[in-house]
């Protein structure tokens, strides 16, 4: 079922549809998901891999935006709040409730956030993670003991999501195949088709892989593309005006000594007004983010000396063990497509992180903005537009109770395995059946030889990239480890693919270029 070729065979010869999504995003996989259950025939193409954008480079947080709630924005939250209970529900294998310590220096704060955090926990209602509350200055020091503890006042407790982006993007594309909907990687949307009227009824595609091209015809069109949203506006109307700029966010990953308990730290005011977020994930710690606006876009954006420097010494003033660039495991950095600025007196973080629908003269719907934790408001909220333009039938949205692939009611990690839910057992199978892929795929890393089969078999990857960025997080959580562990992947992925040796090199050497780039 999760088989691209299998996905392409049957394209040729139904070329028409109701919905085209362009981007395999969380907002992209959301809108397939909410269109596809409404029962409109629905295809998504994605240029890369699921989440290979901003979609896998999150800071894990499935939350409301305490940030927010400190900035008045109260709608914002309250339906960041609302969702996060949801997705709790309904990729419960992958969503964890995760506790938050703000760590205080002086008396007014710990007031100050307890009754902000009393506020949060009320606009959360019954979908309430926990209530929060205030704590003594040797609970805050014995619950978070790498927090330097000189002034320390004490702390408060909340409590937030905590996920796996990329993971839950894959498990998305498969609930999707499974109500189904054709959802395809690597696959690129190079035009717009119009008709006579100038309405957008079509688009042409390339399969990366087999460099055929396709032309679909739809009732809808809806590009998803994140920062690359206006190249599709453009593909539009040529000469567009941009309606996007790229804020980037960067992440170091570190080894869990530098936050062994259960909490999540959060640092709430740092030098440029920001928050900071150490976040425990997959047994090791990340840490982020900044926010830089940037002038141009790419699918591998490149983390800046001064953000490194900017997270580093934020961490530093606050952990009692010294971080150091020696120390990072792994750095990524993702790109929020911001509303391009009014004028250059507008900060970024002040800028609107609420989505917006754009509805094109050629009929085009343009869905931007917004957070991984509102993926499914958005996606409905695109849906019910199209079906208010009068393009669709109307139909009820259904994917308020929609479980996600792979959930299965509890997240609980003590095995790494638990990440797969449901599919955790047919991976143990493998390994019974096949005793050395149960072999470590790295000496220093817990992830197994049977997650790559997986992955090849069951999730659509088609790179060692795809596997080790993705699936098995490993490019994310060690990047030197990631390319030691290439060639084994490589060999893998050819055995499944039908490929040769010189696929494997080239396979090989893209993702050692690439990896250089997650290395500090
Ligand atoms: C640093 C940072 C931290 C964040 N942390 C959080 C967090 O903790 N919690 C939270 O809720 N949210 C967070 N967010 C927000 C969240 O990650 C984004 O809102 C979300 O991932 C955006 O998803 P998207 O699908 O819109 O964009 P993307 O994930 O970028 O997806 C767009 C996709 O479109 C594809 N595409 C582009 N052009 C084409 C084409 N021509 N044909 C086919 N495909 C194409 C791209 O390849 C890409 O995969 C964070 C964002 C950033 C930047």
């Amino acid at each position: 079922m999760f088989d691209r070729k299998t996905l392409i065979k049957p394209l040729e010869s139904s070329p028409d549809w109701d919905v085209i999504i362009i981007g395999g995003g969380a907002t992209g996989l959301g809108v397939a998901l909410d269109s596809v259950t409404r029962g409109y025939r629905t295809l998504l193409l994605e240029q890369s891999d699921f989440a290979k954008g901003t979609s896998s480079r999150s800071t894990k947080l499935v939350h409301g935006g305490v940030r927010y709630l400190a900035q008045g924005n109260i709608d914002l939250v309250q339906e960041a709040l609302y969702e996060r209970g949801l997705m709790l529900k309904n990729a419960s294998h992958l969503v964890r409730n995760q506790s938050f310590i703000i760590p205080n220096y002086k008396w007014w704060d710990s007031l100050v956030y307890t009754v902000g955090l009393k506020v949060y926990d009320f606009l959360a209602g019954k979908l309430s993670f926990g209530k929060s509350t205030r704590i003594s200055k040797k609970e805050t020091s014995s619950r978070l003991s790498t927090i330097k503890t000189e002034h320390l006042k004490g702390g408060v407790v909340y409590h937030d999501g905590q996920f796996d982006d990329a993971r839950l993007a894959v498990n998305m594309a498969q609930t999707a195949i499974e109500q189904g909907a054709t959802v395809l990687n690597h696959f690129k949307v190079s035009h717009l088709q119009k008709d006579a009227n100038g309405k957008v009824n079509g688009v042409t595609a390339i399969d990366n892989e087999t460099h055929k091209e396709y032309t679909f015809n739809t009732k809808v069109v809806i590009n998803a593309t994140g920062v690359f949203t206006d190249e599709i506006l453009q593909m539009d109307t040529a000469g567009a005006k941009n309606t996007v700029r790229p804020s980037q966010g960067i992440h170091l990953v570190l080894d869990r000594s530098f936050l062994p308990g259960n909490d999540a730290i959060m640092i709430p005011k740092t030098a440029d007004g920001r928050v900071l977020f150490l976040v425990p994930w997959h047994h090791r710690v990340v840490v982020g983010t900044t926010d830089t606006l940037l002038d141009s876009h790419s699918l591998e954006p490149k983390p800046l000396d001064k953000e490194v420097d900017f997270i580093l010494e934020t961490a530093n003033a606050y952990l009692n063990k010294p971080v150091s660039k020696a120390d990072v495991l792994s750095i990524f950095a993702g790109l929020r497509p911001l509303a391009a600025p009014k004028d250059a007196s507008e900060k970024t973080k002040e800028i609107s992180r609420s989505h917006k629908i754009i509805v094109s003269t050629s009929g085009l719907i343009t869905i931007t903005g917004g957070k991984w934790t509102t993926y499914r408001k958005m996606a409905q909220d695109t849906i019910n537009k199209v079906i208010f333009l009068g393009k669709l039938p109307h139909r009820e949205c259904q994917t308020k109770h929609l479980s996600i692939h792979g959930a299965d009611g509890s997240a609980d990690d003590t095995d790494h395995l638990y990440i797969y839910g449901t599919d955790q057992k047919a991976i143990e199978r493998l390994i019974q059946e096949s005793p050395e892929l149960g072999d470590k795929l790295h000496p220093r890393l817990e992830f197994l030889k049977a997650e790559v089969v997986w992955a090849v078999k069951n999730e659509m990857a088609l790179t060692v990239e795809d596997v080790l960025a993705r699936r098995v997080r490993i490019l994310f959580l060690d990047a030197k480890a990631a390319k030691e562990c290439a060639p084994v992947v490589a060999d893998i992925l050819a055995w499944y693919l039908g490929k040769d040796d010189d696929w494997k090199q080239s396979q090989i050497n893209e993702f050692t270029y690439l990896t250089n780039q997650y290395i500090l």
